[in-house]
């Protein structure tokens, strides 16, 4: 403990490479602190939401493929989308880890992620944090981010009926892998609530002890 600040060569030293999944419904400011976590420890963030988002505005195959599924608030099937994160994960800058952001969602994305990590080549160690936010406060957080971005910067799966379909995809799909990452031993649940510094403070005191131990 003690120094707030530790450099990415304290990362990427030894053998400590580090995966770092964050969980949490939608709304839970995943992105946000993905982004922080990615800028302060120097390894990618992976956000498997806004690299569909970019293959869907840049009409690829890819983006063509899971248009109407992201507009529906559903997910897109696992084989798609083993093969998109396995991509990201295998480009060089990856090599000393990563921060996933919205992978894995599904039991079957949960369980394929050891032997990908395998495949690439490297042994990694993994954290996994669960950014925990009563739902009340999600759907706040949500309408407000529709009112703040207006018509033009609408996410088009930010309509309400989307919105709560996501919701529910959540429930079903994803909160089961709490249970399944708690089991092995590597879940630690951060209150989600609070200021975006209070929240980070909490995930960034759990980071710093998984590289410590
Ligand atoms: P949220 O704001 O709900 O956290 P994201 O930006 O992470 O959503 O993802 C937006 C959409 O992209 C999801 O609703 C889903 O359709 C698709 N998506 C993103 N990640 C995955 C994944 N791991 N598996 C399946 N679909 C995904």
């Amino acid at each position: 403990m003690g120094g707030s600040k530790v450099a990415a060569t304290d990362v990427v030293a030894g053998s400590t490479i580090v995966l770092i999944v964050l969980l949490g419904p939608p709304g839970a400011g995943k992105g946000t602190q993905a982004a922080r976590l990615s800028a302060k420890y120097g390894i990618p963030q992976i956000s498997t939401g806004d690299m569909l988002r970019a293959a869907v505005a840049a009409t690829t195959p890819l983006g063509e493929r899971v248009k109407g599924i992201m507009e529906a608030g559903e997910l897109v099937p696992d084989d798609v989308m083993l093969e998109v994160v396995e991509d990201r994960l295998s480009q060089p800058d990856c090599a000393s880890g990563a921060i996933l952001d919205g992978y894995p969602r599904t039991a079957g994305q949960a369980e394929t992620l050891d032997p990908l990590v395998w495949r690439i080549g490297q042994g990694r160690s993994s954290l996994v944090l669960v950014l925990d936010v009563p739902e009340e406060e999600v759907i706040r957080r949500i309408s407000g981010r529709l009112e703040e971005a207006g018509e033009a910067g609408k996410r088009d799966d930010d309509e309400d009926h989307v919105v709560l379909e996501r919701l529910r995809v959540y429930r079903e799909l994803t909160e089961p892998l709490v249970e399944f990452y708690r089991d092995k031993g590597v879940m630690t649940e951060i209150v989600g609530v609070g200021t975006v510094d209070e929240i980070f403070d909490r995930m960034d005191a759990t980071v710093r002890e998984h590289l410590q131990g």
